[in-house]
């Protein structure tokens, strides 16, 4: 076994612990929601998604799911509007 690809398998056990390490420039997925699939986008710091609750909104459960599942590798954090704050802060203490 050569100690050099031993060293790479190493690395990348080590880096696969540190996500902070990547940051996520485009992402495409198909997101399986309860009521069917979503095409959910990042482009550039931008979240889409096709649902309808995002077209009004500019934010779903889809795209902040994403976030949450991300984490540090999406570092620009969307903006929850005032009501999706509220609503947020109310599921933290389990309403
Ligand atoms: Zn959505």
């Amino acid at each position: 076994m050569q100690s050099s690809l031993i060293g790479k398998v190493q690395k990348a056990k080590q880096y696969a612990q540190e996500p902070e390490r990547v940051r996520i420039e485009q992402l495409a997925v198909r997101f399986q929601g309860e009521n069917g699939d979503h095409k959910v986008s990042y482009d550039g710091a931008k979240w889409s998604c096709e649902c309808h609750f995002f077209a009004g909104w500019g934010i779903c459960c889809h795209t902040m799911a994403m976030e949450r599942i991300l984490g540090a590798m999406v570092p620009t954090k969307q903006v929850y509007p005032e009501s999706l704050q509220q609503a947020e802060a109310a599921v933290a203490v389990g309403a």
